[in-house]
């Protein structure tokens, strides 16, 4: 399967708990005033990456808790992701997703949209919304404005509504 990468961070404390390897996905068509990775936003920019050769790349990395995938708009290629989401949680390392859709837009995509459920079966934590300038707040875990929020992704999916990952202290 084909997917548009802008770029891999190998290793990262910053983008979720524990060290991280960061996949950035190309393509968004939210754009945030005051995006941080506006090279990220044309669909056809980027580059075209194997999933099988992202997946060995994962499987190489040493001492991972887990990966993230962020962007540009992971959603915007679900159909190509939720496959190496299953299989990195195959492998025992936890997923991280942001996205600039809320978890309840996500999860009314995912009643028409199977890759957009699997994705979201496949997470442990999803940082939602968009970037809001005026609500930027640099102190906060893992994010960059207030509005955005820590998804607890299996408790949500298991109730049907947001519940919010509670950060436990020397997780971020
Ligand atoms: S959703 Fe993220 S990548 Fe997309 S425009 Fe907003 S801040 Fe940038």
């Amino acid at each position: 399967m084909k997917l548009r990468l802008a770029g891999i961070v190998p290793e990262s404390v910053v983008d979720g708990p524990g060290l991280r390897l960061v996949l950035y996905f190309q393509g968004c068509p939210h754009r945030c005033p005051g995006c941080h990775n506006p090279e990220t936003h044309d669909p056809a920019g980027g580059s075209e990456v194997d999933s099988a050769k992202l997946l060995a790349r994962i499987k190489e990395a040493r001492g991972l808790d887990g990966v993230t995938f962020t962007g540009g708009e992971p959603f915007a290629q679900a159909s190509g992701l939720s496959k190496l989401a299953e299989e990195i949680r195959r492998l025992g390392l936890s997923l991280v997703l942001y996205s600039g859709f809320t978890f309840e837009e996500l999860l009314q995509k995912s009643k028409a949209d199977s890759h957009v459920r699997r994705l979201l079966q496949a997470g442990m934590l999803l940082v939602d919304g968009l970037y809001i300038e005026a609500e930027r707040d640099l102190t906060l875990p893992f994010r960059g404005s207030r509005n955005q929020r820590l998804i607890d992704l299996p408790r949500s999916l298991e109730k049907g509504a947001a519940v919010e990952w509670v950060v436990v202290e020397g997780s971020a």
